[in-house]
């Protein structure tokens, strides 16, 4: 049996894997250079702190996807001798604003009794947190440090899932953008751009934003939308920050990255003087000694959302191979997608419990 899978980011790559891993037989279908693509311009945090504050079961599942990303990482190296510089010593997140600390402690506290109490986290004022990260700025009233949290190169994973894909002997086709499907319960026919077609017995639908157009076909209501996030990084520096945190850290190659900012304009990936210069400020603010120091690049890039944030896993209600996967955390999520995914997808009995997930809720 042949799994087509639409979409060739991480998510579509990941299920990918997971799946060969199993010894099945998969095609992934990757469309062109043109679309717009969330694995290649991301954050690259594994981050949990905050993630769930109204959805305990987002924040288990989460957690276990943290989990699982050691043995993930470690398998991708294995195979394609790619270190993706995965980091899990925690995370701190910085605030300069008492009332937005106060809040973020109050959400966390709750979370943390929505998941029965293990959910660790440390509140720290500003001398606790100069003493796990000493370049602190004044302007920092405090943290909240995690050690639940960590981060990876976001594009040594690309570059390492799809080594996998292909040494694993997936067929991973790049420059294959699909334009119609025919569909039947456990037989699927997609269409490509060029006149080509590619059959399977099974289809994942994990095509981002290309998976509104595409969803219909297969019965998914596919509500997804763009969420504009913009990144800068600094040139390299001597390695400081051990920590990553939700909008700093700094990379494997010593340049600190600073971001992401939310927009709701559509599908618009133009960067913007003013929202560069924030960003930056926001950084000088944590850590004044980057003041003079030089960016080298700045880009924008468009979140996978879903009207409530949440990832969606459906399986059709139209027909029985088809699925639909799409998150707005899908490096955080990649080690679940490939490690727990692949028996959801072929329906086996050992599959995760995703009934919250799924596209009943709106
Ligand atoms: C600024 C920013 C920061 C982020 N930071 C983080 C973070 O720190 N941690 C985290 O966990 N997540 C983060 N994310 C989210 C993460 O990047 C996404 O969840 C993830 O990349 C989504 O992967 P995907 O495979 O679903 O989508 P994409 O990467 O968009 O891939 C979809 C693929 O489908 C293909 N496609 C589309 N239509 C078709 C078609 N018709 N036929 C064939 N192929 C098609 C496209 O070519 C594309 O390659 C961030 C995102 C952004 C934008």
């Amino acid at each position: 049996m042949t799994t087509l899978i639409i979409g060739g980011g991480v998510v579509g790559l990941s299920i990918a894997f997971g799946l060969l891993q199993q010894g099945k037989s998969v095609l992934v279908l990757d469309g062109g250079d043109g679309d717009f693509r969330a694995s290649r311009g991301n954050f690259g945090l594994v981050w949990i702190q905050g993630k769930g504050v109204d959805c305990p079961s987002y924040s288990n599942w989460s957690r276990r996807s943290a989990g699982l990303w050691p043995g993930y990482a470690e398998d991708l190296k294995k195979l394609t001798g790619i270190d993706i510089s995965l980091s899990q010593k925690g995370g701190v997140d910085y605030f300069t604003d008492e009332t937005e600390l106060k809040d973020r402690i109050a959400a966390l506290e709750s979370l943390k009794q929505a998941v029965g109490g293990d959910y660790p986290f440390e509140v720290l004022d500003h001398s606790g947190l100069k003493k796990l990260v000493p370049e602190i700025g004044p302007k920092v009233i405090g943290g909240l440090y995690s050690p639940m949290d960590g981060h990876v190169n976001p594009l040594l994973l690309l570059q390492a899932l799809s080594s996998a894909v292909r040494r694993l002997g997936g067929d991973l086709r790049t420059g294959a953008q699909v334009v119609g499907i025919e569909a039947a319960d456990r037989a699927f026919s997609v269409r490509l751009a060029n006149g080509d077609r590619a059959e399977g017995e099974a289809i994942v639908l994990a095509a981002g934003l290309g998976a509104s157009e595409l969803g219909p076909e297969l019965g998914f209501k596919a509500p997804v939308r763009a969420q504009q996030g913009q990144v800068l990084i600094t040139e390299r520096l001597p390695f400081f920050l051990n920590y990553p945190s939700g909008t700093l850290r700094q990379v494997n190659e010593g340049g600190v990255q600073i971001g992401a900012s939310k927009a709701e304009i559509g599908a618009d990936d133009r960067e913007d003087l003013g929202t560069i210069a924030k960003l930056a400020r926001h950084a000088v603010d944590v850590f004044p000694h980057l003041a003079p120091v030089n960016l080298v690049r700045s880009w924008a890039a468009l979140r996978v959302m879903s009207p409530d944030g949440l990832p969606i896993y459906q399986r059709s209600t139209k027909y029985e191979g088809a699925r639909f996967v799409t998150c707005h955390s899908g490096i955080t999520l990649a080690a679940a997608h490939a490690r727990l995914l692949p028996d959801w997808v072929v329906g086996s009995n050992q599959v995760p419990d995703l009934s919250d997930f799924s596209e009943a809720r709106f």
